[in-house]
């Protein structure tokens, strides 16, 4: 899932501060997993827009609303009926549904809610963890299913570093070295060797900062009129 986590307050009444009619529409999927853009983040954020701006002395209309999923075209469709009439709209979704807002529903402005921050996963209430920094080349079939890009610190793909003391990453005591759990996974799968083998550079044009990347399934296009 995508985590994200709720913009400083401040940051955004910023941009509502001079206007009358504003939304702010959640999503109903990951950001409400996380507890940072479902409906009920929606509501929360809608009352203090409205108390900081009775504060100030004026009224602001805050319009209410969440899509099922707002990272696809199809869910994000009804608010195409009213989205236009608003001066803004305030996404609480993370940045792929901030995105397709704007696309969509050219010329409303849209701002981001939420500053989008990983892929995790919850590993207990109230914590989620980065698990996967989308590489495009996945590795976890030689360590065993625990990921050395976005859980070591360095990415380092040969083994821990220097810094690797009594299971923990040398960034913080609050961070277990992954290199000692993929250790640790791979003894307990019978596949220690695996630790022996050393790994060439990894292929690093697949991942982000590369280019804008697709996923292009073609039998599944249609020919636009
Ligand atoms: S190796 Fe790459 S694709 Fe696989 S989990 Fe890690 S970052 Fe994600
Ligand atoms: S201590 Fe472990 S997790 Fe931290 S940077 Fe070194 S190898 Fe990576």
């Amino acid at each position: 899932m995508i985590v994200a986590e709720s913009k400083p307050f401040k940051e955004i009444y910023e941009w509502v501060k001079d206007l009358k009619k504003i939304c702010v529409i959640g999503c109903g999927d990951c950001v409400t997993v996380c507890h940072m853009g479902g409906q009920k983040q929606v509501e929360e954020l809608a009352i203090k827009l409205r108390i900081a701006a009775k504060r100030e002395g004026r009224e602001l209309d805050v319009k209410e609303d969440t899509v099922l999923r707002q990272c696809e075209q199809e869910y994000v469709e009804p608010i195409g009926n009213y989205v236009n009439e608003y001066d803004a709209v305030i996404s609480i979704a993370c940045g792929v549904g901030v995105q397709t807002l704007a696309e969509k529903f050219t010329p409303a402005k849209i701002y981001p809610g939420v500053n989008t921050t990983f892929m995790g996963a919850p590993v207990k209430p109230g914590l989620f963890l980065e698990r996967c920094a989308g590489c495009g080349d996945c590795v976890l079939d030689i360590t065993g299913g625990y990921c050395p890009i976005s859980r070591c610190s360095k990415s380092l793909l040969n083994g821990p570093c220097g810094g690797s003391v009594g299971g923990k990453c040398e960034v913080s005591k609050d961070i277990p070295c992954v290199w000692q759990e993929i250790y640790e996974q791979l003894d307990k799968q019978g596949i220690i060797n695996y630790m022996d083998e050393i790994r060439p550079p990894k292929r690093w044009s697949t991942s982000t900062g590369s280019f804008p990347r697709k996923l292009e399934l073609k039998h599944l296009q249609v020919e636009e009129e």
